[in-house]
């Protein structure tokens, strides 16, 4: 297949584009690079041994969008590229809305021009809003979102699902993600984000390596195990895996979403004591307050996708703070180095 990957210079977009160059397919990557590299791409070709297309555009231009689908013979899209920092997005809503809500928009129009209608969508775990009862299921309807990003993703899911609605040819996969963290297992790829990371495995690895003196917790009191928040990380690699099962495992028109995560809720402690654990390596923190918007634990119910893309997260959490600590280690300063 001839696969456009949108934001495949990111963090996701980069593990997935190297999965789908092993596994034998053709790879058109479209990135702005306002937060990817084109660093990680030559890093995929490298590990793949396989040269991939790309295209240095924004996605919300039609002219560079209609271009690229002209010169290449696209038969399905993975749509990552759009901004996705919760806090960021509080105070800047407007660009969230632009980039996330216009961008795929304009993406739709240009596959539709281009008789392209298979589209496999990064949505998020934050559409089910606040009150959903814990284990997320996809049978559960969006709740609240709580901020403009995680609103710009459940506007997306639905102009995809109306979509469909008004044309029966499209075939639309939305894959709910929870947390990923990790890094390949070469140590040549990984999470590289600029400035201060708002996430918590990327604050662990920075202050594991130096650049940070500790790491805050937010929170000790929450009703947990340890009083600390609960999450359900996956590996970025059983991620990228995840989408090309949607792609190969759909070919029916119409809408279907999967919640790709482990099914277990890991608290803030628990990374911290396998992160120490695994790579004998120390990370000072201490407790602070509470972060507004945090909820206290939410997990997946990963059975959709096992039972309909033969999809599970194999790797564990101690192969997740490995392969994080081996990128690293090994590129302290990301791909600056
Ligand atoms: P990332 O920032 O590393 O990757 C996104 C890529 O898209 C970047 O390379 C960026 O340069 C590019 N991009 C952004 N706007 C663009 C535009 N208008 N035109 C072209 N390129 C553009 O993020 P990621 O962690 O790899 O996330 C990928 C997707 O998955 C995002 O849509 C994100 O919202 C979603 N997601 C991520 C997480 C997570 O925890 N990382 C969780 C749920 C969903
Ligand atoms: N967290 C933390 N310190 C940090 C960053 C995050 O204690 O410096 C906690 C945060 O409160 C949450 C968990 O780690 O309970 C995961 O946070 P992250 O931002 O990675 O994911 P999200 O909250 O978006 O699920």
């Amino acid at each position: 297949m001839n696969v456009l990957v949108t934001g495949g210079a990111g963090y996701i977009g980069s593990h997935t584009v190297v999965e789908l160059l092993e596994s034998g397919h053709e790879v058109v990557v479209v990135d702005n690079l306002c937060n990817g590299s084109e660093v990680a791409l030559s890093r995929a070709e490298e590990i793949t041994g396989r040269s991939l297309v790309f295209v240095r555009a924004d996605i919300r231009d039609r002219v560079a969008m209609d271009a690229v689908f002209a010169e290449h013979h696209i038969d399905a899209v993975i749509h990552f590229a759009g901004l996705k920092a919760v806090g960021e997005s509080v105070e800047k809503p407007l660009a969230y809305y632009e980039n996330n809500v216009n961008g795929t928009l304009v993406l739709c129009q240009a596959m539709e021009a281009a008789g392209v209608r298979r589209i496999v969508f990064s949505s998020s775990a934050t559409v089910y809003g606040s009150e959903a009862p814990v284990p997320y299921v996809e049978t559960t309807s969006r709740g609240t979102t709580s901020n403009p990003y995680g609103t710009s993703k459940a506007m997306v899911e639905k102009m995809l699902e109306d979509l469909v609605a008004a044309d029966s040819r499209w075939s639309v996969t939305l894959l709910r993600y929870f947390n990923p963290i990790g890094a390949h297992p070469s140590g040549k790829m990984g999470e590289d984000p600029l400035g201060i990371p708002n996430n918590l495995m990327p604050f662990i690895a920075q202050v594991a390596v130096g650049r940070r003196d500790e790491l805050t917790i937010f929170g000790d009191d929450y009703p947990t195990r340890d009083g600390t928040c609960e999450r359900d990380y996956l590996h970025v690699v059983d991620l990228a895996v995840g989408h090309l099962k949607a792609l190969e495992a759909r070919h029916e028109s119409g809408v279907a979403i999967f919640n790709l995560g482990t099914g277990q809720g890991v608290s803030v402690l628990d990374m911290v004591d396998s992160f120490v654990r695994v790579n004998n390596v120390p990370v000072p923190y201490r407790v602070g307050p509470r972060r507004a918007g945090d909820l206290p634990a939410f997990w997946a119910d990963a059975t959709k996708a096992r039972d309909e893309l033969g999809w599970v997260a194999e790797k564990t959490l101690d192969d997740m703070m490995a392969d994080t600590w081996r990128w690293q280690s090994a590129n302290p300063k990301g791909y600056e180095n």
